[in-house]
């Protein structure tokens, strides 16, 4: 639903020396806010804020799959709620912020309700209405109110929905492979309101057709001459690749390869617990890395995986720093221990997905987290692992 805040309780209020192209900036990154609550949603994420006097007066997403409603589009959200907060369809000396060109019927809506102005981001070109595809707000019979700006934030905004775009086609090349008989396969559903776009391999020899998920952020497609420190991050036994949600950001200039080892997050899960040894856990990362082409390799791991981390080493599989998470920086308590144990439930739908778990030994224990403020120590230490250079030491 809309968020709805009444003017007088308001308290994102811009200073009125702000100037003008600041402002719209600063309304249009509350607009992307909104934008990412509906990708987490499973939507499109459009999202968009209204402002009369400086003040916000209400919010929207995109909501359509949610709420079975074609005209559920983050404009129409927020000009419905903004109604509703002002008492009046006219919404007069009001400014619309949305992340994407608006659509014929949400251009539409606009000048029924006589709105001032409409800034949007990203264009649209198959449906936009405000000059792409046509010009609603151009016609001069029907439009005497509202002023249009276009292009503001635009590359953050076109970011989010080819990010979004580009994350769902990969779940459906995903949804396309099959299952090994003796293996399961978490629905992805589990994982709404987790983190986007996952890369899957099957193909090497010691998966035999299992399905292992990875984030790879960071690498330079296509250029073999640009030579970035490469780091794998192994996350704990009963955890996956969402424990390092935080550190890709956290190292710019870096290839950061997050794998859900097999077993756990969004990787196939034998229903056998006895394939869940070091030797093959390691084999298949060392196949994995060297089907992805990568050299020197650093290494941050969780305490749980210091043994296959040696196994690794010894197979020559990586050869950079290593630095193992301390313990404290893993406790969580609170609001964020019981985000955590959503998160590291949710691969887990019933006992028969739980091979890995009972192989590890991973129940039971204190939920485990690495907060922002944990990842950015641990993104400190590491920089000074490697060396002023950003290399690791050869
Ligand atoms: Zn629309």
């Amino acid at each position: 639903m809309p968020m709805v805040e009444p003017l007088s309780q308001t308290s994102a209020g811009l200073p009125a020396d702000g100037a003008p192209q600041d402002e719209d900036h600063r309304w249009m990154a509350l607009a992307l806010d909104e934008a990412r609550a509906a990708a987490a949603a499973g939507e499109v994420p459009v999202g968009a804020v209204l402002v009369r006097d400086g003040r916000m007066v209400a919010t929207g997403r995109n909501a359509p799959v949610a709420t079975h409603d074609p005209s559920a589009h983050a404009e129409m959200a927020a000009l419905r709620a903004a109604g509703q907060a002002l008492g009046n369809y006219r919404l007069d000396g009001c400014t619309l912020y949305v992340t994407l060109e608006p659509c014929a019927m949400c251009a539409g809506a606009m000048l029924h309700a006589r709105l001032d102005r409409v800034v949007f981001g990203a264009a649209d070109a198959r449906t936009g209405a405000a000059g792409s595809v046509l010009d609603l707000f151009g016609i001069g019979q029907l439009n005497h109110h509202t002023a249009v700006q276009g292009g503001v934030m635009d590359e953050e905004c076109g970011a989010l929905l080819q990010d979004f775009f580009r994350g769902r086609r990969a779940q459906a090349r995903a949804q396309a492979q099959p299952v090994r008989d003796d293996a399961l396969r978490t629905p992805e559903a589990r994982f709404a309101g987790f983190d986007g776009p996952h890369a899957f391999v099957s193909e090497l020899p010691a998966l035999g057709g299992l399905r292992l998920a990875y984030v790879d952020r960071g690498g330079v497609a296509g250029d073999c001459t640009q030579r970035r420190p490469v780091v794998l991050c192994l996350h704990g036994a009963g955890q996956w690749g969402h424990l390092f949600r935080h550190l890709p950001d956290l190292l710019p200039g870096h290839r950061v390869l997050i794998p859900d080892l097999i077993g756990f997050g969004r990787s196939d899960k034998p229903k056998k617990e006895a394939l869940h040894t070091r030797e093959w856990h390691a084999e298949v990362l060392r196949q994995w890395l060297a089907a992805l082409g990568v050299g020197e390799v650093g290494l941050i791991l969780h305490p749980d995986m210091s043994g296959l981390a040696d196994l690794l080493a010894g197979q020559g599989a990586i050869a950079g720093p290593r630095l193992v998470i301390p313990p404290a920086a893993l406790v969580v308590r609170g609001a964020a221990a019981e985000d955590a144990a959503r998160a590291w439930a949710a691969p887990f739908p019933d006992k028969g997905h739980e091979a890995a778990l009972r192989a590890w030994a991973a129940r039971r224990r204190p939920v485990q987290d690495l907060s922002a403020d944990a990842a950015r120590a641990l993104a400190a230490r590491w920089q000074a692992l490697e060396g002023p250079m950003g290399y690791s030491r050869e």
